[in-house]
């Protein structure tokens, strides 16, 4: 496996490092399991530490761009349900209590991308949909500030 994951904790932000390649096959589905695992047990901060990453396929992306979307899914900002948008774009009241009021359900963040990565995110104009901090000790400034 030339693929590691490792989950910690530091105060509220729940920390993925990530080591190896993530390319298709079993990182992606390893990856993608933690996420939605973390996001059901109610983590809503979630930062990826891809210090040990060495490289980073399309298919590892699309993975990092599923788990945004995971992450940062739309939920009512009354009781919490997530909310859809419907065949136009807009979106639907609250399935559960009709609130129109929304809000995102949390934040992820990246640390410590290498060079391939940082080139991939820039080449694919990506860099700017994650938000993406030099040193986890910065990552986890941001989530400070924002909380
Ligand atoms: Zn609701």
């Amino acid at each position: 496996m030339d693929f590691k994951l490792n989950t910690r904790r530091a105060d509220t932000v729940f920390i993925i490092d990530l080591a190896g390649k993530i390319t298709s096959g079993d990182a992606l589905s390893v990856l993608r399991q933690t996420i939605r695992d973390e996001v059901a047990k109610g983590h809503t901060k979630i930062l990826l530490n891809l210090k040990d990453v060495s490289y980073i396929d399309s298919s590892g992306l699309g993975e990092l761009i599923m788990a945004l979307g995971t992450v940062t899914q739309t939920i009512c900002a009354k009781c919490g349900a997530t909310v859809f948008k419907d065949d136009e774009g807009t979106w639907d009241p609250c399935p559960q209590c009709e609130s129109r009021e929304r809000k995102s359900w949390g934040q992820l963040k990246l640390a410590n991308p290498g060079r391939q990565v940082m080139d991939l995110l820039e080449f694919t104009k990506l860099y700017s949909v994650f938000d993406v901090h030099g040193s986890e000790e910065e990552a986890l400034t941001s989530f400070r500030g924002k909380a």
